[in-house]
């Protein structure tokens, strides 16, 4: 029944745009016009380049009322797959303070209605490891890892973490964290978000400039069979995808911005070659990509969230954005 799911599921690329809502308080006019379930218009006045208006299509559209619940469960059966032995890979892409972490963690103060896909997808994987104990055994594992200037750092450190073994299948050097319940995957979350680096731009003081991704291992037992079928999901929340002004960034924040620059267009690469079906993908050209080559192409299934903000001042990122993601799916 799964695996009819997983092949309904239009090709192996899927890409969702997803519009956040203004903040509190923020007062400006809004890029974005009309949005139905596949296409979204954005608004482009004379002053931010060419008037007129531009229409893009993706696989599904959120609005800025979408709930967390509602882009879920556009996500869930792939998610599903990965105990069919399916890889997966997940991506939140857009400018920093477009809202990839709150698709990907949920909002800063978590509860049970906003929080994210992260969360969301291990407790589903529980609940439907759970409800196939006769016939299936699981066994479940996670990894959290940080990518900063195309070096790998494992975010599964701390005294807390003693049991963590290191045979990771992708990241082999990072510890691999057995997990039993939701719970003890939001513990490791906490551990895993508060060792990120962080660094302070202008948009937002909290925003990453590196790439997290929380990896995890499912291998299941076919109790009748005895066969053993595994499968790894990516949850990846990527670096700001802004542009940073080469005559202002200078040292560390101008080597910061080109890593992220390389290993995004790496990724978009990747993925654009892979929805052409080319038969040369370049993985090899960043760590990301290097990371989950296993998970990308063949029988894995990729889903893309770009994220906009709709905001006026926005709109240039917004386009840019946009057009990456046209170009991917
Ligand atoms: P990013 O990770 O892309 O930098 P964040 O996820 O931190 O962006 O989002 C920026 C701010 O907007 C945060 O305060 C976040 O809680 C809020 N936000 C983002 N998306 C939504 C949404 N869909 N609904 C409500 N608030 C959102
Ligand atoms: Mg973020």
């Amino acid at each position: 029944k799964l695996y009819n799911q997983v092949q309904d599921l239009k090709g192996s690329i899927r890409v969702y745009c997803r519009v956040r809502p203004f903040l509190p308080g923020q007062i400006s006019s809004s890029t974005v016009g009309c949005i139905d379930d596949e296409n979204i218009t954005i608004i482009t006045p004379a002053k931010y380049g060419k008037e007129g208006q531009r229409t893009f299509t993706f696989s599904k559209v959120f609005g800025p009322t979408a709930s967390q619940e509602e882009v879920f469960s556009d996500t869930q059966p792939l998610i599903r797959s990965v105990l069919d032995g399916y890889n997966v890979c997940i991506f939140a892409y857009g400018q920093t303070g477009s809202g990839k972490t709150y698709t990907m963690s949920g909002a800063k103060v978590v509860n049970t209605q906003n929080m994210g896909v992260n969360y969301r997808a291990l407790s589903d994987l529980f609940n439907l490891a759970e409800k196939r104990r006769g016939t299936f055994t699981y066994n479940i594992a996670v990894q959290m890892i940080e990518i900063y200037n195309e070096q790998v750092r494992d975010l599964l450190v701390c005294d807390e973490i003693r049991n963590g073994t290191q045979n990771g299948v992708n990241v082999p050097d990072a510890n691999l964290v057995s997990v039993t319940s939701t719970a003890g995957v939001i513990e490791l979350m906490n551990i895993g978000m508060r060792n990120r680096a962080v660094g302070a731009t202008a948009l937002n003081d909290r925003s990453s400039r590196s790439h997290s991704c929380l990896t995890v291992h499912v291998q299941g037992r076919d109790l009748t069979s005895g066969t053993i079928l595994r499968g790894c999901m990516h949850l990846v929340d990527l670096a700001g995808s802004e542009r940073v002004d080469k005559s202002e960034a200078t040292g560390e924040r101008l080597k910061e911005a080109q890593h992220i620059n390389k290993s995004l267009s790496a990724l978009g690469d990747v993925i654009y070659a892979l929805a052409q079906n080319h038969s040369h993908v370049p993985y090899r050209n960043s760590k990301l990509t290097q990371l989950l080559q296993d998970s990308l192409g063949g029988q894995a299934k990729t889903l893309m969230f770009v994220h906009i903000s709709p905001e006026m001042d926005a709109i240039g990122e917004t386009i840019s954005t946009l057009k990456f993601a046209e170009r991917v799916s």
